[in-house]
């Protein structure tokens, strides 16, 4: 049976994905940093699915916490990982560059990226050893568009990510590991300063709209499942055209 860690999988478009994976036969580690409550309905969620759920509460930018997180799904008595969704993710420095604080700059960096590099290098010190597994790290528009006046450093860190997906799905093919990602338009969660900012942006999107979160959980299910095994190093934009 598979077993995927996602992070950040306590809301949002984490939680859909927890959801949507053990509707596809997946176990769940749900990662959270602060709302153990909602951690605990995803889990309640999977478990009525069918699935085995634990969970962990981390911050991804701590490698010790990552390696206790990885310690605990080993020891939890499933099966062993093959997969990691780099789902954390964080903007809380908001505006121009020219008045942003950078130690929140520096923080939003250090969950956008480091974070990632964080977890993806202990699921493949896991995955290594359990013959394979597949990472899919959520990226952004933002990659790609820039967020001018909003978030040019966290767009930096997604494209940043981007990049790990290509050079890191090179470095560990050979180890059967797939490495790809999901970039994701705008989508209906806690995420933006703006409760509305979906309905903002909808007349620029060719599709007219905000996503929801169950929009990007199937791309994520996808590139861990089998009708994947050919595609890595990949990242699939699903941004509403965008
Ligand atoms: P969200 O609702 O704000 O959820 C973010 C999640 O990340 C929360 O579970 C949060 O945990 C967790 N997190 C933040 N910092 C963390 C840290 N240091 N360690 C561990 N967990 C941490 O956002 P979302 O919209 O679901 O975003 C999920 C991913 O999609 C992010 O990578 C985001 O950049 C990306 N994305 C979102 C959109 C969008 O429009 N929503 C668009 C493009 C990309 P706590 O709740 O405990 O803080």
């Amino acid at each position: 049976m598979p077993l995927t860690i996602v992070t950040g999988g306590s809301r949002g478009i984490g939680a859909a994905i927890c959801r949507r994976l053990a509707a596809e036969g997946h176990d769940i580690v749900v990662g959270y940093r602060t709302d153990a409550d909602a951690a605990d309905e995803v889990a309640a969620a999977v478990r009525s699915a069918g699935r085995r759920a634990l969970t962990v509460e981390l911050d991804t930018t701590d490698e010790s916490q990552v390696e206790a997180l990885f310690a605990a799904a080993a020891a939890a008595g499933f099966s062993p990982v093959t997969g990691l969704v780099n789902n954390a993710g964080s903007a809380s420095a908001f505006g121009p560059l020219a008045d942003a604080d950078i130690a929140a700059v520096r923080r939003d960096i250090d969950v956008d990226l480091v974070g990632v590099l964080i977890c993806a290098k202990h699921a493949i010190r896991a995955m290594s050893t359990n013959g394979g597994g597949s990472i899919v790290n959520i990226s952004s528009a933002s990659a790609y568009l820039g967020s001018p006046d909003r978030y040019v450093h966290y767009a930096a860190a997604k494209a940043g990510v981007d990049a790990v997906t290509v050079g890191l799905s090179k470095e560990v093919a050979r180890l059967g590991i797939r490495v790809n990602g999901v970039a994701p338009g705008t989508i209906y969660t806690g995420f933006h300063p703006e409760p509305d900012r979906p309905e903002v942006v909808a007349p620029t999107v060719p599709l007219g709209r905000g996503g929801q979160p169950d929009e990007i959980a199937g791309a994520v299910a996808w590139l861990l499942s089998d009708d994947a095994s050919y595609a890595t190093g990949t990242t699939i934009r699903v941004t509403g055209g965008l």
